[in-house]
């Protein structure tokens, strides 16, 4: 027979819940309030960021003994999807912290993991991952930045893309070749490289469907030398660093879209009570409620998957890879449909910016694109099948 214990499995715990409220009620009063703004602006959310860090709610994931809160990765997910659920924008900047940093935390030596963890957990700086290039997307593999060896240093030339929080950030994770010859079977390593390192510069911030108070920005590498204890792990290793890390990472983006699939269905929810045509609430139509069933079945059934793989990241699970791709890619596909539905159900108010739902659908859209496309993660769960 089953405890009841067991079952604990598949509901959070006290903790849990109480971190919710929290972070909903700071997201709703500090970051909410900017959101229309910081998209309509396209500038970086300060706000939320000051909100976040006053809070030490900006890198949760951080271990205790580097200053961090040590969240484990359901707590992280949570984090992240109460503030997407208001501004995906400004969930990105805990979302993009884990994802910069987790390299180091995963396989850094315990200096380096000291050196950079330290003042991220402190709110001093943030952390960003380029991975992606211009000639290599899908497959990161294919990437051309080279690092080689100098004496005690590695000097570092290439240019990453789309880099998240490029300029905003402090310090980057950085996957260069060291061998051309071995490449991804152990010819790629993982570097720390700092904004203030001489060589590094960034171009001008990408015009984007959504997410634009997330500067996403090209990085230059121009002869960057930095000294060969920055390397992460091992020489060669860096290739399953990065790929182990959006096994863990995938997670956060599926928090993302269940946060912004909620905001939406949220505020749908809402509007559909007041809004009046034939001389009631439309809501009252059975078209409009098998619409709000349906977005609200497809947002519980992404966040239970979202949460069972949040539970495997934490306890490091064999099948991750797996869940960590099914949760991006089923929540990410869930949050554009609600948030095309919650478009919908505003009518042609839907349609302008005087309501946060077009906002939020266009930045679901990204949330099928970044960390690995829905097809990539589809192709990753193949090669993984449970
Ligand atoms: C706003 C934004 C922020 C980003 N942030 C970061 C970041 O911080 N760090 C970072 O490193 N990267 C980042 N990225 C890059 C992102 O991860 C890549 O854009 C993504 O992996 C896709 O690569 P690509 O754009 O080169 O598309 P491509 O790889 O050129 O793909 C084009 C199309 O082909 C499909 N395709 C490709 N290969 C296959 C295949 N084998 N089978 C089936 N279909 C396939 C893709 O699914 C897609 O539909 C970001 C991107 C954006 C837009």
């Amino acid at each position: 027979m089953a405890r009841a214990a067991d079952f604990d499995l598949y509901r959070p715990a006290e903790e849990h819940e109480m971190l919710r409220e929290s972070v909903r009620a700071l997201a709703e009063a500090k970051i909410a309030p900017h959101a229309a703004a910081v998209d309509e602006e396209g500038r970086f959310p300060q706000e939320a960021r000051d909100a976040l860090t006053g809070n030490d709610l900006h890198a949760v994931h951080v271990p205790e003994e580097f200053g961090g809160n040590g969240a484990d990765a359901l707590a992280t997910v949570i984090v992240i999807e109460e503030i997407a659920r208001v501004c995906a924008s400004s969930s990105l900047i805990p979302a993009v912290n884990k994802l910069g940093s987790l390299p180091v935390q995963l396989a850094g030596s315990t200096e380096l993991q000291a050196r950079y963890l330290t003042p991220l957990a402190r709110g001093e700086a943030m952390f960003s991952y380029c991975l992606s290039e211009p000639d290599a997307g899908s497959d990161a593999g294919g990437m051309k930045t080279t690092a080689v060896r100098d004496g005690d240093h590695y000097v570092l030339n290439g240019v990453k893309r789309w880099i998240t929080n490029a300029g905003v950030s402090e310090y980057y994770t950085v996957l260069a070749v060291t061998d051309t010859e071995k490449r991804t079977r152990g010819g790629i390593s993982a570097f720390v490289v700092e904004k203030a390192d001489e060589g590094v510069s960034f171009g001008a911030p990408e015009k984007k469907l959504g997410i634009k108070g997330s500067p996403t920005r090209e990085v230059y590498f121009d002869n960057v030398r930095i000294p060969a204890d920055r390397m992460i792990g091992e020489e060669g290793t860096g290739f399953t660093t990065a790929m182990k890390t959006l096994d863990h990472t995938r997670i956060t983006i599926a928090a993302q879209a269940l946060g912004i699939a909620q905001g939406a269905l949220d505020y749908a929810k809402g509007y559909v009570r007041e809004r009046k045509q034939f001389g009631k609430p439309v809501g009252d139509f059975q078209g409009v409620q098998f619409m709000l069933a349906d977005m609200a079945m497809k947002i519980e059934a992404a966040r239970q998957l979202t949460y069972a793989a949040a539970a495997r990241s934490e306890r490091l699970d064999s099948d991750l890879t797996f869940f960590g791709a099914a949760a991006k890619c089923f929540a990410s596909d869930a949050a554009m449909e609600v948030t095309t539905d919650a478009v919908q159900l505003l009518g042609g108010y839907g349609y302008t910016r005087d309501y946060p739902v077009e906002r939020m659908m266009r930045d679901a859209k990204i949330t099928q694109i970044y960390e690995g496309t829905n097809q990539v993660q589809r192709i990753v769960m193949a090669r993984n099948l449970p």
